[in-house]
């Protein structure tokens, strides 16, 4: 049993041809799937998705790299996660690769998304890239350990890996873990415990080898599981089971 802690089966992509992503889901024994928001406008949708599938989770939050969508506040993103379904605060974070200039305002939008996780205690999604000192500073500043929660498709250092495991954070490994030039990556998924480890395919990006430039689907995280097993010298299986049972600590515990 595997579980994608990150998908996005309500992009097109995907959303086009869902009885196929539940097949082959099946298929390859993943057994749940938490669907991630990017914007409030489109929350909507992955609700529904929430409410219509018993094995898919939401998420409800506003990605740092969506510049024209309507800015959430504490209060809107605590009432969206007022619901049973609604299992995580985020994807929120910093990304300093794909915007440049005064970003002052993506900074604003992730101590919301901190501030609204701790008010309503549910966990972090937390997307970071080419911005790790700040990602760290601000989690520190808001006080983000009191709503725990999750780096996704973590490419950083072991460094920060380990600052937010002191935070009581997850570290989750995407396909990019199976990519060949991935090497320092695969160094700091040999050093993560298991115990502190999810897994994610982020699709429909991503896609990890053997599938690498199709379109991904969560059905494929087994992928990243068999490459963790690799590093670690223990079974797909295993990892399936640990770090299911992570996603079911973090994520399902807080809801009850
Ligand atoms: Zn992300
Ligand atoms: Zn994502």
């Amino acid at each position: 049993m595997y579980i994608d802690s990150h998908c996005h089966i309500n992009f097109p992509d995907l959303a086009d041809k869902l009885p196929e992503v539940f097949d082959l889901m099946r298929h390859n024994q993943v057994s749940h799937a938490l669907c991630i928001s990017v914007e409030l406008e489109r929350f909507p949708d992955i609700l529904a998705l929430a409410e219509s599938h018993p094995n898919v989770y939401a998420s409800v939050g506003v990605h740092p790299d969506h510049e024209d969508c309507s800015e959430p506040s504490v209060e809107q993103l605590v009432a969206l996660a007022d619901h049973p379904k609604v299992v995580a605060i985020g994807e929120t974070g910093l990304d300093y690769f794909r915007l440049t200039g005064d970003l002052e305002w993506q900074r604003e939008r992730f101590r919301t998304h901190i501030r609204a996780a701790r008010a309503c205690r549910k966990p972090l999604v937390i997307h970071t890239r080419s911005a790790a000192e700040d990602t760290l500073r601000l989690m520190r500043e808001e006080l983000a350990g009191e709503a725990g929660g999750v780096m996704h498709c973590f490419t950083e250092s072991l460094a920060v890996a380990e600052a937010a495991m002191e935070m009581g954070f997850y570290i989750s490994f995407s396909g990019i873990v199976t990519f060949k030039n991935a090497v320092a990556l695969r160094e700091v998924a040999a050093a993560v415990p298991l115990e502190r480890m999810l897994i994610e395919t982020d699709s429909p990006y991503l896609a990890p080898v053997p599938h690498r430039g199709r379109t991904n689907q969560p059905g494929y995280v087994m992928h990243v599981a068999e490459e963790i097993a690799r590093i670690k010298g223990l079974s797909a299986e295993e990892v399936g089971e640990i770090t299911s049972q992570n996603f079911f600590r973090l994520f399902t515990s807080a809801v009850h």
